[in-house]
């Protein structure tokens, strides 16, 4: 097992699973732009967020995967470490689609909402409220793990966090905004991002 998995192999699972990320997400952001809009509220702050997630989480890592630079960053490598990143990914992959099965019509990469907008509560969103970004920071750690390198490895991690403590308060806001008291006790029995922790 050990001998299988090298750099090459460890970087080639990572460009993978952005290409199995991109399958998953293709036939929801289609049927997405047919769908109303409602109310935005995503703006500006919002592009720019999603543009640091994308490049700390897709950009640079594939870069480095591709490339190999920044390569002075480089630390020893561990194939355990990385086998663990597969594991890692996997589930993260397999949660992101259970995700946007659930969320349904109500998905949109923005912060939005629908013009037929429906709270959805139950599944995953039973336990958390963002079961979706909790995927989000499984394949963060995916990235640290696969990713032997100082900067590469953790940039996701910390795009991830930005996007998430900027993103979230403004995502609850609009949600008790369009669903009020629904909406308060639906956050009174659920987590954020980790079930009954967090
Ligand atoms: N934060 C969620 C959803 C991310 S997609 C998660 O991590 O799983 C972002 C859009 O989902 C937002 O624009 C919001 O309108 C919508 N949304 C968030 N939580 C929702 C819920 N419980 N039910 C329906 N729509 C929701």
């Amino acid at each position: 097992m050990t001998q299988i998995m090298t750099p090459l192999v460890a970087n080639i699972v990572f460009l993978l699973g952005i290409v199995a990320w991109y399958v998953i997400r293709y036939p929801f952001q289609r049927r997405a732009k047919k769908l109303g809009v409602a109310r935005s509220v995503g703006g500006r702050h919002d592009r720019i967020l999603l543009a640091i997630a994308g490049f700390s989480q897709f950009l640079f890592p594939a870069i480095y995967a591709i490339t190999g630079e920044p390569s002075f960053a480089d630390y020893g490598f561990n194939p355990w470490q990385a086998w663990l990143g597969v594991v890692v990914l996997i589930g993260a992959l397999a949660l992101f689609r259970v995700t946007h099965k659930q969320l349904g019509r109500n998905w949109s990469i923005s912060l939005e909402t629908r013009s037929e907008h429906k709270l959805v509560t139950d599944g995953l969103y039973g336990y958390v409220r963002h079961p979706m970004y909790s995927s989000f920071f499984l394949s963060a750690v995916a990235q640290l793990l696969l990713l032997q390198n100082w900067i590469a490895g953790p940039i996701g991690l910390i795009g991830m966090g930005l996007l998430f403590f900027l993103r979230v308060p403004r995502e609850e806001k609009v949600m008790t905004e369009t669903f009020g008291d629904e909406y308060r006790a639906y956050m009174k029995r659920t987590a954020r991002i980790i079930p009954w922790i967090y």
